[in-house]
């Protein structure tokens, strides 16, 4: 089938490329037509750099893991999906039986495989296999390409349940990309009555800004600590959520945190991060790190149905499926004030 492969760094072909063997409907899988795929800060970095940390792409890979589609076969034992139905995809798939699974802790287990992470292929194709307990059905009211949302959304709700946000919390994010816009939005439905969001970046500002109650700071001319402690009567924010993965936002992660405040970091690092634990001690802050998210894919399905999120603002920009290679080139660039680009595959 016609796919968008990665053939290695900086060299990606739109070209029919075999997976007969990835599409083998198992009992408990579903056979699913791509609609909308996002491209992922992660396929950008693989497609300029050939790899993250531990993940090197040794051979040929299809990218893509933020996705939506509708179901079109489904196997003999599958009953809560039918032919026809919409759904969004959870990208990685844990073995159901590891240890870390039965704690309930799947996305950490050393064995999942997760689309576009090297040996596993993504799915900027035209359908893919893929096990029902993992897919979710959409309600009519979420669109294909808010459901391809779902995916980065899900790290913000986790970073957000992690960081056990209570009502009237003020929370700050640190880097106004779209795990950073979706986590400020998560923030908001938790419960926080103020976000701030900084960045360099005045059009991602401008957008974050009309999303909610939040406020943006660019730290290219403003302080951060200083404005943060200024705004809150000197107390700081009680939770910090590190989305930059930069070394300066990990290194001032404290600054700005209330005492007993909570930081979580999620932006994925190029290099490793150092932060001071003598400001972290005299705050007794708890400290969390998040990897991907489990168990809020159906959570973030019903807040886009509800309207308690809206991610629409966030979508900046749709290319069809022929147009792939260029949407990547225009990604890689880091153009200003686009947050999410996806692509639209032939129906
Ligand atoms: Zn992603």
């Amino acid at each position: 089938m016609k796919a968008l492969v990665l053939e290695e760094k900086m060299k990606l072909s739109l070209r029919d490329f075999p997976i007969e063997r990835d599409e083998v409907l198992g009992p408990r899988d579903v056979r699913i037509k791509l609609h909308t795929v996002g491209i992922c800060g992660s396929d950008v970095h693989y497609y300029t750099h050939g790899g993250t940390g531990v993940f090197q792409v040794k051979a040929p890979m299809i990218l893509g893991h933020e996705a939506s589609g509708t179901v079109i076969e489904i196997g003999a034992e599958v009953t809560s999906l039918k032919v026809g139905d919409r759904v969004c995809m959870e990208p990685g798939i844990p073995d159901p039986n590891s240890r870390a699974t039965r704690l309930g802790l799947y996305n950490i287990d050393p064995a999942v495989r997760f689309w576009a992470t090297p040996p596993i292929h993504g799915v900027l194709r035209p359908s893919v296999v893929h096990p029902a307990d993992f897919s979710y059905k959409l309600p009519d009211n979420v669109s294909f390409a808010e459901a391809a949302m779902v995916e980065p959304l899900a790290v913000g709700v986790h970073a957000a349940t992690k960081a056990q946000v209570r009502p009237g919390d003020i929370a700050l994010v640190i880097g106004a990309g779209p795990i950073g816009l979706v986590t400020a939005l998560s923030a908001v439905a938790a419960g926080c009555a103020r976000v701030f969001v900084s960045d360099i970046d005045d059009a991602k500002l401008e957008l974050a800004a009309k999303l909610g109650p939040i406020s943006p700071v660019n730290v290219a001319r403003q302080e951060l600590a200083r404005e943060i402690l200024a705004a809150t009567g000197g107390w700081g924010v009680e939770i910090v959520f590190e989305c930059s993965g930069h070394p300066a936002g990990a290194q001032g992660v404290f600054d700005p945190l209330s005492p007993g405040g909570r930081v979580v970091f999620i932006g994925s690092q190029v290099h490793p991060i150092h932060y001071d634990v003598g400001k972290a001690m005299v705050r007794e802050a708890r400290v969390e790190h998040v990897f991907r998210y489990a168990h809020v894919f159906p959570r973030c399905v019903a807040m886009l149905s509800s309207g308690a999120i809206d991610v629409k603002p966030l979508i900046t920009r749709t290319f069809d499926f022929d147009e792939s290679v260029r949407a990547f080139e225009i990604a890689a660039s880091a153009a200003k004030g686009e947050v999410k680009m996806q692509i639209a595959l032939p129906q």
